[in-house]
């Protein structure tokens, strides 16, 4: 403890001083020469030493971590953060998983990268928020989950965790347009091993996958940034790839990643942000294996997203508005898909892997690839949902969210709609058993609409959300996680009511 606290205020000290030699903060990684990761307290140190290097950069506490860490939030801007609404806001986040050092590694080369003056031309568009490391309590242990035990990228729709509180509550403060949730992947595994081959590439980046995600967006995502950050860290000479989950092959089919909307880049890209995932290579036998090169593509990856981001502002910026004024004013008639499935389009994915036989890197031609996600189950967006006040878990899980509430005027254009359950059964879901209860639908008349309701409407920019949450049949939905599972019991009314509202000509 004596040892530490000194260690901490020989930081303290030491950080202006450096900072008056060079007018850049010399970060961590590049002090430890990344024989170690960053250590919560060297990353304190740095974060509050940035205010005083620049007048672009500042550290902001946007929470803390369960064991009281602060959550750091290093805030870039040439006109004061948020303030113009003519830059583009964009935001990348680290290391959800604690065993996953090379984010907040890169994160911490970034920051001191961009403090440079050369570097100054992009804050003339753009405001940056980075985040170098979400889980710090994990970090520390370098274990994947926070100190509840949680997998906090698994935690965006409950947002039970105060990490991923912190996370939505900044998110929802500034509205980001850009936002890039960055990871390691560890290709490593015995079932590979067995294989004879695994990933070997640099950085794997993906978009997301939600068929609710505007399809403009994810457009976009794909056929304009994945090429140019591929290009951008070819030219830098880090090899990369589309971010590419499942395998081996043969053992289990190759996707673009789960469509579950809980985790970092879909619970904002549901949103209609231009929302990315970034994954290094993790190391192989300890967690500093190689971690200069892993920080180096990691911070090269972010780099290329703010080139992006400065270069195409207008575009995204204009893209952003459009398809999110369209979760604001929902148009009539429109679904949300709430169940899914992956499938092939006949495409053969020709996968980079390295040959544990020859050590040398090869391509895999894949059959089972399953790139399409379509929707096996929609629903129509109703005008909002009715949560009961008596239900705590409910109301503090929407409170979490942030959902606008407000009171339900003019009952008589709306048809209130009550989910009876009847049997609670499980379908086999691409290896998985999720819940598929049957439901009937019944009117509730008015005056049998007992008071204590929270009015939850859908035309706000969680709305795909907020149905995806809230649906019983959904199987991204609430009632999936084993602590609002209780909600969905055979022969019961569901709790949530719709309100759906009638046909202009039925209403008068
Ligand atoms: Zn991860």
């Amino acid at each position: 403890m004596h040892i530490k606290n000194a260690i901490l205020a020989l930081l303290l000290l030491q950080s202006p001083l450096s900072v008056m030699h060079s007018q850049v903060a010399i970060p961590p990684p590049i002090l430890n020469q990344f024989s170690k990761a960053t250590p919560y307290e060297e990353l304190f140190a740095f974060a509050e030493s940035m205010g005083a290097s620049s007048g672009i950069a500042a550290a902001e506490v946007i929470g803390r971590s369960v064991q009281g860490r602060n959550l750091y939030a290093l805030k870039f801007s040439s006109t004061g953060f948020g303030k113009d609404p003519s830059k583009i806001r964009v935001l990348i986040f680290a290391q959800q998983h604690g065993n996953e050092q090379s984010g907040k590694e890169g994160v911490l080369l970034l920051a001191a990268e961009l403090l440079k003056p050369e570097n100054r031309y992009l804050f003339d568009r753009i405001d940056l928020a980075l985040i170098p490391q979400v889980n710090p309590d994990g970090a520390e242990l370098n274990k994947r989950q926070n100190a509840n035990g949680f997998d906090l990228n698994r935690n965006h729709v409950i947002l039970t965790e105060p990490e991923t509180s912190a996370l939505h509550g900044f998110f929802d403060q500034y509205l980001f347009e850009v936002t890039l949730d960055v990871h390691e992947y560890y290709p490593y595994d015995e079932s590979w091993k067995e294989y004879g081959y695994r990933k070997n590439t640099e950085v794997a980046i993906g978009s997301t996958t939600n068929s609710n995600v505007s399809e403009r967006i994810r457009k976009l995502s794909n056929g304009a940034y994945l090429p140019f950050a591929r290009q951008y860290l070819a030219d830098r000479g880090f090899s990369s790839f589309t971010y590419c989950p499942g395998g081996p092959p043969g053992e289990a089919f190759v996707r673009h990643s789960t469509f579950d909307i809980n985790d970092g880049r879909q619970s904002l890209g549901i949103q209609h942000a231009l929302s990315f995932i970034q994954e290094g290579m993790n190391g192989q036998d300890a967690f500093v294996d190689n971690l200069k090169r892993r920080a180096e593509g990691q911070m090269t990856g972010m780099r290329a997203l703010l080139e992006f981001a400065c270069e195409n502002k207008e575009k995204i910026k204009s893209l952003v508005a459009a398809e999110q004024e369209k979760l604001l004013s929902p148009p009539v008639g429109q679904t949300v898909s709430i169940q899914s499935e992956h499938v092939p389009d006949g495409s053969v994915l020709a996968l980079p892997l390295l040959s544990y036989a020859t050590g040398q890197d090869t391509v895999v031609n894949v059959t089972d690839y399953r790139p399409v996600v379509r929707s096996l189950f929609d629903v129509m967006k109703p005008a909002g949902y009715l949560i009961p006040e008596e239900s705590a878990i409910l109301t503090e899980w929407a409170s979490r969210q942030g959902f606008r509430q407000e009171p339900l005027k003019k009952l008589s254009r709306f048809r209130i709609e009550q989910y009876l359950v009847g049997a609670v059964d499980s379908i086999d879901f691409e290896g998985g058993m999720i819940v598929d209860p049957a439901l009937r639908v019944v009117e509730l008349k008015k005056q049998s609409l007992r008071e204590g309701y929270i009015f939850i409407p859908t035309n706000q920019l969680k709305g795909n959300l907020l149905v995806l949450a809230l649906e019983p049949k959904s199987m991204l939905g609430l009632v999936t996680y084993k602590q609002f599972a209780h909600l969905l019991e055979a022969g019961k009314e569901f709790p949530v009511l719709r309100v759906v509202k009638k046909p202009a000509d039925r209403a008068k």
